[in-house]
């Protein structure tokens, strides 16, 4: 088959990470059958340079008409880039709100694996570590608190602050959707986290889910409360499957799900829309301080290439195949500098993205 994946290198090690992540799209694309037909798009500082503005119109529209977009990551120094002196919405990262809403991408995906082999770099105890966790949480991006009306005001003399948690019923059952078709992908667990007992918002939350639920019979359900999810998380991340939740609740807990794997090059992430289209990048930022030294970890943005196959291509085959080698790659003692530890081999950008591509 044949896909058009739009591609935003970006700014700092970007081009780096995405350079391999294509490597290794080219190498399943061999090995299965596929073509992969690569459009460049600016995005970021480099779009700045290029035409004064964090994302064109024309960009954007590049990555509307295509498959899928894959994004390395947008922003530099502040302080140091003059791309600091804009205003905030001509910054790099104004490009990355402006493409998540021109895509209507409102379902964030960010998984967290513990891989055996860097077991010793997760903060938990050592017997909740050796446990392993595998766990994708499944966070609404478009609507609740951050988008709700907002005000402050003087009342009676005092300072007072609103904002506003509101959701339909639509934009939870489309979000409740995408989660139990993840689930159908994985191990058909969904855990659907609110806050029921104090915010009438959770409890139309919770009812559309089990709404939904109905339509997924292989899929177990379950609803936990915010405040416990946070605590289980460290407790025992091992009976998470697929997390599925409301915006600030997502923002902090997908934080929390990435620190307890312990290694920032290594967590993908996705933003899903309506349909198959898809924007694909690692959960970490530019990296400035390692840009141009062929040092950075490209598994983040490899995985989340794996993830484009799985959501938007529905190649689930070749997306194993990539997982796979990159569990190899670590069973093999093949380090960057960033997961590096005694007696492993220490490999460049371009050395694991050849160690990855070797394995698929
Ligand atoms: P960062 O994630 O870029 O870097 C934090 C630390 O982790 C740095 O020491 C960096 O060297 C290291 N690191 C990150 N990714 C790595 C990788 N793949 N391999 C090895 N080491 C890696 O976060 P930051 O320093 O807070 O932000 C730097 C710039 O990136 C800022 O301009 C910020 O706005 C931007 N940013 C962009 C995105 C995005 O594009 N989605 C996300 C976060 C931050």
């Amino acid at each position: 088959m044949n896909f058009n994946v739009a591609v935003i290198p970006g700014d700092g090690i970007g081009p780096e990470i995405v350079s391999e992540a294509k490597k290794v799209l080219d190498t399943v694309g061999k090995k299965f059958g596929h073509e992969f037909t690569y459009t460049n798009v600016l995005m970021g500082g480099v779009s700045i340079d290029a035409h004064g503005v964090p994302l064109t119109d024309e960009a954007l529209e590049t990555a509307k008409n295509s498959d899928a977009v894959l994004l390395g990551a947008v922003g530099g120094r502040v302080g140091v880039d003059k791309w600091y002196e804009l205003p905030p919405n001509l910054r790099p990262e104004a490009g990355l709100l402006a493409i998540r809403k021109g895509l209507g991408l409102f379902a964030n995906l960010r998984p967290a694996y513990l891989y055996k082999e860097l077991k010793s770099a997760c903060p938990l105890k050592e017997e909740v570590a050796d446990a392993g966790f595998d766990m994708i949480i499944v966070r609404e991006l478009t609507g609740g608190l951050y988008f709700g009306e907002r005000k402050t005001e003087v009342v009676d003399g005092v300072r007072t602050a609103i904002d506003t948690l509101k959701y339909d019923e639509n934009e939870i059952r489309r979000i409740a959707v995408k989660a139990f078709e993840i689930a159908m992908k994985r191990n058909k667990k969904v855990i659907s986290v609110d806050k029921a007992n104090v915010l009438d918002s959770s409890r139309l939350w919770s009812q559309v889910v089990s709404e939904v639920a109905k339509d997924f019979p292989e899929v177990t359900v379950e609803n936990m409360l915010v405040d416990n999810c946070a605590m289980q998380l460290v407790k025992n991340p091992a009976q998470f499957d697929v997390v599925l939740t409301e915006n600030m609740f997502g923002d902090i807990l997908s934080d929390e799900a990435s620190m307890i794997t312990g290694s920032i090059g290594m967590l993908s992430s996705a933003s899903l829309g309506a349909g198959k289209l898809g924007l694909y990048e690692p959960s970490h930022g530019a990296a400035p301080d390692i840009a141009g030294q062929n040092k950075a970890n490209p598994i983040a943005t490899v995985l989340s290439a794996a993830m484009m196959l799985r959501y938007s291509f529905d190649l689930d085959k070749e997306a194993d195949a990539v997982e796979a080698a990159v569990r190899k790659v670590l069973e093999d003692g093949i380090r960057t500098v960033d997961i590096m530890s005694e007696g492993k081999t220490l490999v460049t950008c371009t050395g694991m993205g050849d160690a990855i591509c070797e394995r698929i």
